[in-house]
């Protein structure tokens, strides 16, 4: 586990790594918002991060975020960045700023009834398995507009952009060609104005390829390992 001085090198290096990214691009370091994962690593070091400067946090278990934000018991900006079940959504909604994991009408459809009765609006991303990789949740790219268009109408419910997971590879450069798709997919979305559609949010990155994914557009990255060190997995 990570102590203080170590989450705040490594935040402070993170932060470094997109601005550069950004510079290089010309785009501006606001551009980005840096989700911190903290799946697997204990409140503490949510705290911690908090205490560094970092307010955004990533937890993709509906279970860990929720006993998470309450341990945290801080007013933070929390994000559920992993699959979503239907049954779970009435735990997430009302709590996150964002759910970037919508890949079917069907929870879509549960996101929106529980919105509706919380009274609130609900921002969620879609995901796209752009590599169509077969271990990966998501809608095909040529899924994403259909889905889009049949989720828009749906009440106490607001389409923020498009997500994806990248493939896990050593060389960052390989996935270029996905973010660069991602990036043209939510162009290509954005440019029929869909009503109560937007596409400002690009959720790609993590911390084996944020940089790549910084300079195709990417406005959100999602980095776990970067900030917090190595997951155990063995616990
Ligand atoms: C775990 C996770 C991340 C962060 O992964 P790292 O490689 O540790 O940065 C990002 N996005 C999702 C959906 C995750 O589950």
């Amino acid at each position: 586990m990570s102590d203080n001085t170590t989450i705040n090198n490594n935040l402070i290096s993170i932060v470094q790594r997109i601005s550069d990214a950004c510079q290089r691009v010309g785009r501006s370091r606001d551009e980005v918002t840096l989700i911190c994962v903290s799946k697997m690593n204990p409140a503490e070091a949510v705290i911690e991060a908090n205490d560094c400067g970092a307010d955004t946090f990533g937890e993709n278990k509906v279970q860990e975020l929720t006993d998470k934000m309450q341990q945290v018991g801080r007013d933070l900006n929390w994000h559920l960045i992993g699959h979503l079940q239907t049954n779970k959504v009435k735990y997430v909604v009302g709590k996150v700023a964002m759910i970037h994991s919508v890949d079917s009408l069907r929870v879509a459809q549960a996101i929106s009834r529980e919105a509706l009765k919380a009274g609130v609006t609900a921002n969620i991303l879609i995901e796209v398995n752009i590599a169509l990789e077969e271990s990966k949740f998501g809608v095909t790219p040529n899924e994403c507009e259909t889905l889009i268009r049949s989720i828009s109408s749906l009440p106490n419910l607001k389409i923020c952009g498009l997500m994806t997971v990248a493939p896990d590879t050593s060389d960052p450069e390989s996935n270029r060609p996905y973010f660069r798709r991602m990036k043209e997919l939510s162009v290509d979305i954005a440019s029929q104005n869909i009503d109560n559609v937007s596409m400002n949010v690009l959720s790609m990155g993590m911390s084996g390829d944020f940089e790549v994914a910084v300079e195709e557009g990417a406005t959100h990255v999602r980095i776990g390992t970067g900030i917090f060190g190595r997951r155990n997995y063995t616990i």
